[in-house]
């Protein structure tokens, strides 16, 4: 029988972020610590460190591995909580930065709420989002938008994993926090497909 071969929950951030980001960290399995990856370590190790606790009505669960046979994705939620009145789940994502313009963060901690309903048979209605340089919480409604992207990411990274292609680098204002940069340099990759670009016009 084939072998499972699960996506990590984090390669769907990864590539919503930057497809050529997750090609390098999750193919070629590049990985650079960088400040802001080494903050963002730190502030998961503090939620690994954490036991199951009740608070009031609510119980909370750290480091929750999740996964999905059905959609072939696995990962590690950093916090649930479940209020025990009405066995309402909320999943929590610990970010070190603040909210981001692109769905990345939305897209993981969908991908995890799809998990967990899977997992143990609930609906999740939302989840949150916490960010650590802002100190807030944002609330993310999982509708059938978000679902339906989600999805669409999954089936993309599994796409380019089964290529096994890394993409070319498209140069962004998102490569100004990229942990990857200095190896992925790529300003001068575009340079050059520039030059390149320019010579096949110039010559006969
Ligand atoms: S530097 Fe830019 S193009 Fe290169 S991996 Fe990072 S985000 Fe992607």
């Amino acid at each position: 029988m084939e072998e499972e071969r699960l996506i990590p929950l984090s390669a769907l951030q990864h590539y919503v972020y930057c497809p050529r980001q997750c090609a390098l960290i999750h193919i070629e399995r590049f990985w650079a610590e960088n400040y802001w990856t080494a903050q963002g370590r730190v502030l998961h190790q503090r939620t690994d460190e954490g036991k199951p606790e009740q608070r009031a009505n609510t119980r909370i669960e750290r480091s929750v591995e999740v996964i999905s046979h059905e959609l072939g994705v696995q990962g590690v939620l950093d916090v649930l909580e479940i209020d025990l009145r009405d066995m309402t789940f909320t999943p929590v994502e610990y970010k070190r930065g603040k909210p981001k313009v692109t769905n990345c963060d939305r897209v993981q901690l969908c991908a995890q709420a799809l998990c967990l309903e899977e997992m143990r048979g609930v609906k999740i209605d939302r989840a949150a989002l916490w960010y650590w340089e802002v100190r807030q919480r944002e609330w993310v409604e999982l509708d059938a938008a978000l679902r339906a992207e989600t999805l669409d990411v999954i089936s993309q990274v599994q796409a380019l994993f089964s290529s096994q292609r890394t993409p070319r680098a498209v140069y962004g204002k998102h490569c100004l926090a990229c942990s990857l940069r200095d190896e992925c340099q790529p300003k001068a990759m575009q340079e050059d497909r520039v030059d390149q670009y320019l010579r096949g016009m110039l010559e006969p």
